[in-house]
């Protein structure tokens, strides 16, 4: 059911430190960055702000950084900038095979990796790749900054680690090195669509056994998860099917419900 949405009050920001000294002043606000997702739950009803924040102009959160050893990335960039960077295909290709299921590329021009991540739906397709990849995440309030890794940032259906007065500021993602990596999505259709489930791997591989294995799922639990217990049962396994198979099952231990 749709509703118009009720008269609220609208702050338009064009710099970081403007949008938190308004968040830390406001009790009841939500910011606004593509707004894929927000004026969706404005309209339904599922969020009741006072007041948005619209932060979608905020340039200094766009942009993606290669620092050698790790990527940073602003919350502000686009999906569609991210899919079609060369850097991120370079050194994260797990979160472009993720990031380019993702709705069409119209919604892609709009929507902010910040957004998925925010939006802590458990459907979310960033945060496989980003949890297999180990990424942490840059909160930011007038107080200051904090670092998060990014399994502790989703606390349920729509809930994340986010003070109220708190903003994504940065996604910093680890060069893994050597690593294979994959996303596989099912969803109801071939393309956009939502996952019923989907799937981020990424293995390292030394004399024909598994070194490094991190597997997590979407759509399974009220969070994104990691699958820790089939992860530590292939390690310094063979990598063969026969291994994979067996230790599949064990997936089942990080779902909810099963
Ligand atoms: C047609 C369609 C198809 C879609 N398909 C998919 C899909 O295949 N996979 C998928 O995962 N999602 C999909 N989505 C959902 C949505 O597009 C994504 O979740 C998108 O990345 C949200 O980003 P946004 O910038 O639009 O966020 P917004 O809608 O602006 O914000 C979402 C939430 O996050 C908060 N927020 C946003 N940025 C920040 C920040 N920097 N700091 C703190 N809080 C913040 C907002 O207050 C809000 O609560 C789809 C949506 C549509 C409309």
């Amino acid at each position: 059911m749709f509703y118009r949405i009720p008269e609220i009050n609208y702050i338009y920001v064009s710099k970081l430190d403007e949008a938190l000294e308004v968040l830390h002043t406001l009790d009841n606000a939500r910011v606004l960055a593509g707004g894929t997702d927000l004026v969706m739950d404005l309209k339904i009803g599922r969020i009741r702000p006072e007041t948005i924040v619209d932060i979608s102009r905020v340039d200094e959160l766009k942009y993606i950084k290669d620092e050698g050893d790790y990527l940073r990335i602003g919350a502000l960039t686009t999906l569609q900038d991210i899919v079609e960077s060369s850097l991120v295909r370079a050194k994260a290709p797990v979160l472009v095979k993720a990031v380019n299921e993702m709705a069409s590329w119209q919604v892609r021009n709009v929507a902010t990796i910040g957004g998925n991540l925010c939006n802590a739906s458990p459907a979310a397709d960033s945060a496989p790749p980003l949890m297999v990849l180990e990424a942490r995440l840059i909160l930011a309030s007038r107080e200051g900054e904090r670092e998060v890794p990014i399994t502790q940032f989703f606390k349920g259906p729509r809930k994340t680690e986010l003070r109220k007065d708190e903003l994504l500021k940065e996604i910093i993602i680890p060069y893994e090195r050597g690593s294979g990596q994959h996303y596989i999505k099912l969803g109801r259709r071939d393309a956009f669509t939502l996952s019923i489930v989907s799937v981020a791997a990424l293995v390292k591989v030394s004399n024909g056994k598994f070194s490094d294995v991190r597997i997590a799922l979407n759509s399974v639990a009220p969070t994104p998860v990691r699958a820790y217990d089939a992860e530590n049962a292939l390690k310094g396994r063979e990598v063969n099917l026969e291994n994979i198979e067996n230790v599949s099952k064990l997936v089942l231990n990080s779902i909810s419900p099963q």
